[in-house]
Order: C-alpha cells, then structure tokens, then sequence
C-alpha cells in the first residue's frame, strides 16, 4: 500500500515517542476526529482510522519493532481490525469506551459519556374548584441536586476529579478471555472507581467528594384552569443533575383531584343532583341551581318529572389553555315526596286529590288502560 501515511506521522510524535506519548498524541487524534463530534464527515472517519491503525501498531511493541525495521510491509496483513486477531493484545475499550461508542468490534455503548439527570415525579392533590379554576402552587421537592461547595466535582478546591487510572477514564474494564471459540473480550465497571471513571483524592467536605447533596427546592407551579384528574404538568429541568455534564432531567407533576360534595366531572362538563319540592315540579317555580360560580337562578317548568335532566350551558369547566370556551352544567332532579304531614296538610291533599282527574295523570292513565287489556 503505497498510499499509507507514516504511522509517527499520522499520531504526530517522534520515532522515539514512549508509550505514554504515544497514547496521548492518540487519545487527540481520536478525540478529535471521532465519528460522534463529526457526523457524516468521511474524511474525518477515515483520520480515525487511520489513528487507530498507528496505535494499534505503534502500542504493541513487537509490531513497532516490524514496523521500524520494514515499514507498512512488516506489520500489513497481521490481522489488525478485530479483537481475534493475531496477537491484538492492546485494551481497545479502555482507549475507545470512553469517547466512541461502537466502532471497534461493535456493539458497545458510550458508559460514561454526558447522560440526562432523572426525571422525577410528584403527586399534587387538588381541591375540585382549584383545578376547575387553575391556581399557582407553591411545591417542596426533595432531591438530590449538585453540592454547593465544590459545584458537583466532588473535590475540595471545586477542580475536576482526576482521571481513573485503572480504566482511564472510561469506567470499564476489559478482560480477554481464551475460550474454545478464540479470544473473547468481556468488561465490567471499573473496581477502582465504581464505574465514573474518575477519582477524587482531596474530597468536599459538605459532600463527602460524592459532589452530591439531598436538597429541599421550592417550585412555584403554574396549574391551569381545567386541569384534570391524571394529567401531567412538566417543569423542564428541575430533575436531578446529569453526569458527567449531561442535562437535568424534569419533574413531572401529576394531579390528582379531591371529590366535591356536590359537584362531579365529566370532561369539562360539571353535574349535581338536586332535590326539589312535589310542588315546585308540579307547578314550576325559580329556583337557584348550584354551579361552580355559584348559584345560577333557573325557571324549573310544571310537570316536571322525577329524574329529569337540564342543561345550563357554559357554566361547566374552563377549557384547558382555552378559558373563554366552557362545558356546561347538568343537573337532575330528585323529588322529594313530602313526609311528618300535620292533620291540616293531610286533609288539604286528600281534598286536591278529589280533584284530579285522568287528564293530570297521564303515565298512570296509560298504565292501568294497558293493564286492562292484558286482563280482558
Ligand atoms: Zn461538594
Ligand atoms: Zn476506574
């Protein structure tokens, strides 16, 4: 391959660079043009490459040896690219894990790149005129949230925590293992340091270097009219803290509505029952019908029956984010059959039952006449 760079050169170090420069020069390389920080970009897909190849060959001291003494032909054609290759021995996890997931091999995920805080959840019970009518809530919340005093870090001076040396960083480490199938690689969160990658030696006193407290923060909450039962509010943002400086997460807000003594909902629509007089429905009368404003003065028609239903338009719930669009108010009446009657009402009642006839009592009427025909 006539084509192919000098492998000093593609890293940028001497011929006489120690494995620590080496890795160094690398990890820029690699960070600069690996394939998360260039998307689509093939030209730095093939830079990443090529670093790769140079330290793959210039790690492993056998194949710099080849390398020195014959160039690209003593190295070419050993099996670079793949952990069954022919005495690959170099800890790619280690070098790619932290900065590359995928790549080599395939399959491997980003373990301690910038990840998202936890959403987190809380419950906010209402009153039924609260969430008909939206109100701003004051709310605790206990969470863990960064420290302070050395802003996360964990360190005393607020500096960034040193470098994992065991996994370098990457929070993994690789075990290659022989089986019958060949080489296998395996790894596992570092023991060092529990997996973050990083270690702190001179810890926060107010966190312990966890770089992490328990926290109480007061939100002022925004519920909106019409809010209903099961619904979610979002305050973007306040979750916990991400690591390794990914974003917080939210907080979702769920509600939940307390039952009225009255009122029921249905959607956006409100209802009641509402006991009333035999006379009011026999005659008709003004009477006040409870709604959520309030009384609502309504004319009640003569004969109006047990168990029927009226409609008040536009006095049910405000509309969510739309409060000048209402749902209406229903309400059914329960009769109330008078009872405790003194001699006087009881002999005013058998004198007005005197004069009814057939006509005032239709669905009776047509009852018995229905009867009569089944008997004949
Ligand atoms: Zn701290
Ligand atoms: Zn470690």
């Amino acid at each position: 391959m006539p084509d192919k760079r000098d492998y000093y050169e593609v890293l940028g170090v001497s011929k006489s660079a120690s494995e620590d420069e080496l890795k160094k020069a690398y990890r820029k390389q690699a960070k600069k043009y690996h394939p998360d920080l260039n998307p689509g970009d093939k030209e730095a897909e093939a830079k990443f490459k090529e670093a790769n190849e140079a330290y793959a060959v210039l790690s492993d001291a056998e194949k710099r040896k080849n390398y020195d003494q014959y160039g690209h032909a003593g190295v070419d054609g050993q099996g670079f690219g793949g952990f069954g290759g022919a005495g690959f021995d170099i800890d790619l996890d280690d070098l790619f894990g932290s900065f590359f997931g995928g790549g080599f091999g395939g399959g491997r995920q980003r373990r301690n790149g910038p990840q998202r805080g936890a959403n987190l959840k809380y419950r906010m019970n209402l009153d039924f005129m609260e969430a008909a009518f939206g109100l701003e809530r004051e709310i605790s919340i206990k969470k863990e949230d960064l420290c302070d005093s050395c802003h996360g870090t964990g360190t005393r001076d607020g500096s960034a925590p040193d470098q994992c040396s065991t996994c370098h960083g990457t929070g993994q480490v690789n075990q290659r293992q022989q089986t019958m199938f060949g080489a296998v690689m395996t790894s596992r969160p570092c023991p060092t340091c529990g997996g973050k990658g990083t270690i702190v030696k001179d810890a926060c006193s107010s966190c312990s270097g966890h770089g992490r407290v328990q926290k109480t923060k007061t939100l002022s909450i925004k519920v909106p009219a019409g809010i209903n039962e099961g619904e979610m509010l979002t305050a973007r943002g306040e979750g916990e803290p991400g690591t390794n400086g990914g974003p917080y997460g939210d907080l979702y807000i769920e509600i939940h509505i307390r039952p009225h003594p009255v009122f029921t909902r249905e959607g956006y629509h409100t209802y009641c029952e509402l006991p009333i007089t035999f006379a009011q429905a026999a005659i008709g009368a003004e009477i006040e019908v409870p709604t959520i404003d309030g009384p609502y003065n309504y004319n009640l028609k003569e004969g109006t029956q047990p168990g029927d239903i009226f409609t008040v338009k536009g006095k049910g719930i405000p509309y969510i984010n739309r409060s000048n669009m209402r749902g209406d108010h229903r309400f059914k009446v329960i009769l109330e059959v008078p009872s405790h009657l003194s001699d006087e009402q009881k002999d005013i009642l058998r004198s007005f039952e005197e004069t009814c006839t057939e006509k005032n009592y239709q669905k009776r009427t047509g009852f018995f006449s229905k009867l009569k025909d089944l008997f004949k």
